[in-house]
């Protein structure tokens, strides 16, 4: 278990403590008003976190967890940061007994306030050309279930892609003809809200396929995954002309898509209550795919720094271009 993330053991004696130490949690930076929905940032938040004296002028990497809910997107995450706090270990992915913690998954079925979160700690990362970047992980939270609740989703899921460099869309057991549409009225949410320039609006978009149960088909992983889009993004004369324009929105939205086909992580990660994250309870499969995608989403060759109309910018550039973007969406 990593110490930076586990939980105190001193109780007791916090009474004598002067300032308790803060431990690294999940900040909660947008949430959308429960009573009238309408979205607010913590500006306050996301400034004491990226404008730390050690990363607000590194450029960065955000990279963005969205898609609906209770689908893993969390879970998923928590791997993310085990990667990260042991970077440079063989052994990131933990014992087999330490239960799995960080942002908050599971949870019962009460619904989530929907917003963003993003991890207080910003991991600092050499590069290969020894450039030095700040890393960002971004938990998403939307219901994407009824009429009222697509807003909401459509929201969080443009403000996230907007700010990220790589946006993970979660989706369970394939890709539906209503993910693309959902994901081109996302995307045109957030394009009109952008600058007009030469170059797409954004930048890396991964598929990321939960429970897939082809692999006899597609092959679990990169290869599959890609294997598999191209198929499924395929523009075609014969089709009819709507499932032509969501492929090629898609298509001139982002620089780079790609697709990883991740296994069922077994029934006990899926209906066991009592399941608390361990490794023991979850499928070899899965770990072994799960081994594969965190270096493709994460190894300091494969990060991809955030850019905006065609320049990086900085953690500290990232706080305006929140508090702007927010704007648009705040009536
Ligand atoms: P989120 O709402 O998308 O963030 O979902 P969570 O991360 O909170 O996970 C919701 C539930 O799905 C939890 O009970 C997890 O144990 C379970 N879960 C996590 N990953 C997977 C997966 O790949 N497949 C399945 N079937 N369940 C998963
Ligand atoms: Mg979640």
């Amino acid at each position: 278990q990593s110490d930076s993330i586990s939980p105190s053991p001193d109780e007791g004696i916090e009474e004598e403590k002067p300032v308790a130490e803060e431990r690294p949690g999940p900040v909660q930076i947008v949430r959308a008003n429960e009573s009238d929905g309408i979205f607010q940032l913590d500006a306050a938040a996301l400034e004491k976190i990226l404008l730390q004296d050690h990363v607000k002028d590194l450029n960065l990497v955000v990279v963005s967890v969205a898609g609906a809910f209770r689908k893993g997107k969390s879970f998923l995450l928590d791997f993310m940061l085990r990667y990260m706090y042991n970077q440079h270990s063989d052994a990131w992915i933990g014992g087999d007994h330490e239960p799995l913690i960080g942002f908050k998954w599971r949870g019962g079925c009460e619904r989530e306030t929907t917003g963003i979160q993003v991890w207080s700690d910003v991991f600092v990362v050499e590069k290969p050309d020894g450039n030095k970047v700040a890393v960002l992980l971004v938990d998403t939270q939307g219901a994407f279930d009824s009429q009222s609740t697509i807003k909401d989703s459509a929201t969080v899921f443009a403000l996230s892609t907007m700010t990220s460099s790589v946006q993970v869309y979660n989706l369970s057991h394939n890709i539906q003809e209503d993910d693309l549409q959902h994901l081109q009225l996302f995307t045109e949410y957030g394009r009109l809200a952008m600058e007009e320039t030469e170059s797409k609006p954004f930048q890396s978009l991964m598929f990321l396929i939960r429970d897939w149960s082809s692999p006899y088909e597609y092959d679990y992983g990169l290869k599959g995954g890609q294997a598999f889009l191209q198929k499924r993004l395929q523009v075609k004369n014969c089709q009819h002309e709507e499932l032509q324009n969501v492929r090629k929105h898609i298509d001139s939205c982002f620089s780079k898509i790609s697709c990883f086909l991740l296994p069922h992580p077994g029934l006990k990660v899926a209906t066991n209550p009592k399941f608390d994250g361990r490794l023991k309870d979850i499928e070899d499969d899965f770990k072994t795919q799960l081994a594969e995608l965190m270096p493709v989403l994460l190894a300091p060759d494969q990060l991809v720094e955030k850019q905006i109309g065609g320049s990086k910018i900085t953690c500290k550039d990232l706080v305006e271009y929140f508090k702007a973007y927010i704007k648009i969406y705040e009536g």
